[in-house]
């Protein structure tokens, strides 16, 4: 029998160990920080030992096979001596691949708009009728389900006309080995993450084609043709694909029209997906869709009925004639430039958190012409009012996001947006993204209330 080791216990380890377990494995999970009460619940009732707080190295030394976190880093101590004892180490994605039988697997990495294109594709294809599930690094964990079918004998499990769209981040591409999607998407690539690939560049676009990497013939590979670092890429390693390349040009999606298939130009305008990248994502989303069979009359009608997740460009809704955007999830540059290049009327911008040693240049044009003012929400606004000062637009500097919805309520008059797109991480006045982006919704609900 094999024994696992599981390093980290969210909700991608606690997937991996119950697939573990069902696998017949001796699973252990070890977790240098604390376990939610909800994952240890799941773990004694599967009769899997864990602990929390601390690595015991002698129990984790003598796995088998180790599947590690995504958040965990191969510079830690830990990982360190498992690599020094060459003991065999996986991701999650990787074993749940490896036990998922005959079904479909549509795979989508990129530094931006992963999660909206992975719902975006889940919903085109249940529209049309198929049996789809999605997860991955958004939802439930692609070994979750597979170790509840592993468990379910009254299924016919494996199905093969089962079809799983998963979000892949390239710390789980890292941890991939043979890991093969029958469809692969990588939307773009900027930089990002850097400290986890020594800050040199060329170290995260060579994770990022981990997706493509095992893809061969009969599969296919969509991707952004005006994606410098992507473009570069490929024509270096003329052999760094070896299916079907669909390149999708973003800058061929004039305003808001994105093609679907040979005949079909459809406009985007009115639906909820808002702003080019979203045509570049729909784009991509609508091939993937095609390429499964889905009819372009299909895909149409799940167009309209799609709505974004929460915190990416989600209409809050309209006080006295402002219209509130909640873009919380936009915690670097590049996502707030496709923010601020998708807003129709004078913008109240509020920006600021944690800084990421961003380089706020591209940003200039765009709030030069769209912004009318900026709201600075951070413990410590000084780079921001240093880079955009110059630009000569009101600016103000609050440490909440209450008190930022009001000053934002003050500079705005009917007929504007104000959005929320800091271009930040949220740590120094937020527990998470989400959190944020909810105290503003809460901060806008208010102000409905109060009118
Ligand atoms: P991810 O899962 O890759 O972080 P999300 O779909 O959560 O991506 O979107 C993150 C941020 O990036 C949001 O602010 C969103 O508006 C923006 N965004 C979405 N799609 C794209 C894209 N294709 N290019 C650039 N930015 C995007």
């Amino acid at each position: 029998m094999s024994y696992f080791v599981i390093l980290g216990s969210g909700e991608s380890g606690t997937g991996a160990a119950l697939l573990a377990k069902r696998l017949g494995g001796d699973v252990f999970v070890s977790d240098k920080g604390p376990i939610k009460d909800q994952y240890k619940a799941e773990l004694d009732a599967a009769g899997i030992l864990w602990e929390e707080g601390q690595h015991s190295m002698d129990k984790i030394l003598a796995a088998d096979e180790v599947i590690k976190s995504p958040g965990i880093p191969e510079k830690t101590e830990v990982m360190k001596a498992i690599r020094a004892k060459g003991i065999p180490v996986i991701g999650e994605i990787e074993l749940a691949w490896r036990h998922a039988g005959r079904c479909t697997i549509v795979a989508i990495t990129g530094s931006n708009g992963k999660t909206t294109t992975t719902n975006l594709v889940h919903h085109l294809l249940s529209h049309a009728g198929l049996n789809v599930r999605m997860g991955g690094n958004v939802g439930y964990s692609f070994a979750r389900y597979v170790a509840e079918d592993l468990a379910n004998t009254t299924l016919p499990t494996q199905a093969s006309n089962l079809v799983y769209v998963l979000e892949v981040s390239s710390f789980q591409l890292d941890d991939t080995d043979r890991f093969r999607p029958h469809i692969g998407m990588l939307l773009n690539i900027t930089p990002d993450h850097l400290d986890r690939y020594d800050y040199e560049m060329a170290n995260y676009v060579s994770s990022k084609f981990r997706i493509a990497r095992n893809q061969k013939r009969g599969d296919l590979f969509i991707t952004n043709a005006d994606d410098p670092n992507i473009q570069h890429y490929l024509k270096a390693h003329p052999d760094a694909v070896h299916c079907k390349v669909e390149q999708v040009r973003a800058r061929d999606l004039r305003g808001s029209y994105v093609r679907i298939g040979l005949q079909h130009a459809f406009d985007l305008s009115n639906t909820n997906l808002k702003g080019p990248h979203n045509a570049f994502n729909a784009a991509c989303a609508a091939r993937a869709a095609l390429r499964l069979g889905v009819s372009p009359e299909h895909i149409v009608e799940a167009l309209y009925s799609f709505a974004p997740p929460p915190h990416r460009l989600e209409k809050v809704g309209v006080v006295d004639g402002v219209t509130w955007i909640n873009d919380s999830k936009a915690t670097n540059v590049d996502s707030v430039f496709y923010a601020l290049q998708a807003m129709d009327a004078p913008t109240v911008w509020i920006v600021g958190g944690q800084d990421k040693g961003n380089d706020y240049s591209p940003l200039s044009e765009w709030v030069r012409q769209k912004v009318k003012a900026i709201v600075c929400m951070g413990l410590d606004n000084a780079k921001i009012r240093a880079f955009f000062g110059p630009l000569g637009k009101p600016m103000v500097e609050t440490h909440s996001a209450e008190e930022a919805v009001r000053q934002a309520a003050a500079l705005s008059e009917p007929g504007d947006m104000v959005l929320l797109s800091p271009a930040c991480a949220s740590f120094d006045l937020f527990k998470n993204y989400e959190h944020r982006g909810q105290l503003f919704r809460e901060a806008v609900e208010r102000l409905m209330t109060n009118t």
